[in-house]
């Protein structure tokens, strides 16, 4: 699960990392009313900043300064509603905006490949990531962190020393800025996240170092650790069809392609998917809309709202069923899709129908008899993945 700013500014402050304050609001009114407490408070610079799950919101136009409370209602008009990446900016974080002197980036991840943890650091920050790493590599020190060891203030000292920070003593830059990747280690570990980025973390003209932005993703397999994560979920941000799937207990992860996907088995599923991107290619580009796992069982119940959510991604175009039986054999799964097909009243997309291993020969034969319009059955995986994206590809022409 990926953090808002806000939220990442908050775990921020409760493990010591500087943060400025700041508060959340929804309308340009709150804004406003956010904006008159912290100047009643001192403020003298307020930072209007979108909260949406993306990079880029500077550029976006999605971050700006405000010096009076009529100011800080103006620009969080201007920023609620925008869209930034295909995310509507729903909530404004008013903060106290900083006087910035430089613009470093730091980051601790999990390295999948490395099969340990990496902090990255550079006194270029500001700019994306991706950009610095491609044009300004040397710029970018990479610093490979032993799980056991973790980020010990030894750790931390070479980090910055490699992304080129002077030594200028126990009070200096370099050290205050060491001691603040410490704190974000322990902000990465004790909230079990994958990724705690700051871009940028400033030093300030008054020698101050502050992080200015933050993105956390927190690990969901350690989930069950951490019940307070649960009030960081907002059901807004997911797509609903994937709320739907969850709800109903399937596991649905949507992508970009036009072919529905349904089958029983993650594993099964994935290679379908790349069956389909495959025959995608003699067919028009067509690709896969979607993951679909129906699971263990295949009750007309799981198929009917598989097939309900796969087909309400109004960028499918035709639907594929692909099911091994085996404990739930293609009999019991052929029953299912007759069932599910007759009490979905308005799934109007072609499906196309591949059944293989138990009672498979019985299943075809069930779905041959009731002759359902718009099912097409298929006996081979690659066949039926032909078919499918032909239809498809006819249907957008
Ligand atoms: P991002 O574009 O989504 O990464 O959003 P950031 O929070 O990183 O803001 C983008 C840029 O806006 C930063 O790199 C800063 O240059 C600038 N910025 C953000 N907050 C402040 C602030 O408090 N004061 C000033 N002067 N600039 C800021
Ligand atoms: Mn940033």
């Amino acid at each position: 699960m990926d953090l808002y700013e806000y939220q990442a500014r908050e775990l921020f402050a409760e493990h010591g990392v500087p943060v400025l304050d700041g508060g959340t609001a929804t309308t340009a009114q709150e804004a406003r009313e956010v904006a008159e407490r912290m100047l009643a408070a001192g403020s003298t610079l307020l930072v209007v900043k979108a909260q949406v799950k993306t990079g880029g919101r500077g550029k976006a136009g999605g971050v700006k300064l405000a010096r009076s409370a009529e100011e800080a209602q103006a620009r969080a008009e201007e920023i609620l509603g925008m869209d930034i990446k295909g995310h509507t900016v729903r909530t404004v974080l008013v903060a106290d905006g900083a006087q910035i002197d430089t613009e470093l980036y730091v980051s601790i991840l999990l390295d999948r490949a490395e099969r340990r943890y990496l902090a990255m650091c550079s006194r270029q920050g500001g700019m994306d990531i991706e950009t610095l790493a491609k044009e300004h590599p040397e710029a970018l020190a990479r610093v490979p962190v032993d799980p056991l060891e973790g980020v010990t203030p030894a750790v931390a000292a070479r980090i910055v020393a490699e992304a080129g920070l002077p030594d200028d003593g126990p009070q200096g830059t370099a050290a205050r800025v060491a001691a603040v990747i410490g704190r974000l280690w322990e902000v990465f570990t004790s909230q079990d996240a994958t990724l705690v980025e700051v871009n940028p973390l400033v030093t300030t003209p008054d020698g101050q170092i502050l992080a200015l932005d933050g993105k956390v993703s927190l690990d969901d397999n350690a989930s069950f650790r951490h019940p307070e994560h649960a009030a960081l979920r907002d059901s807004g941000e997911a797509d609903p069809l994937e709320a739907r799937a969850k709800e109903a207990g399937l596991n649905y992860v949507r992508l970009d392609g036009q072919i529905g996907v349904l089958g029983n088995g993650a594993g099964l599923v994935m290679s379908t998917l790349d069956v389909v991107a495959g025959a995608g290619e003699r067919h028009g580009g067509m690709r896969p809309a979607n993951f679909l796992d129906l699971g263990g069982g295949s009750s007309a119940e799981e198929m009917a709202t598989g097939l309900e959510v796969v087909a309400s991604d109004p960028q499918v175009r035709a639907i594929l069923v692909n099911v091994f039986g085996g404990i739930t054999s293609c009999d019991t799964v052929a029953n299912g899709i007759v069932t599910a097909v007759g009490s979905l009243e308005d799934l109007d997309k072609p499906i196309v129908v591949r059944l293989d291993g138990n009672n498979a020969e019985l299943g075809r034969r069930i779905l041959a008899e009731a002759a359902l319009d718009g099912v097409t059955v298929v006996e081979t995986m690659d066949g039926a993945a032909d078919v499918v994206t032909a239809i498809a590809e006819k249907l957008g022409a």
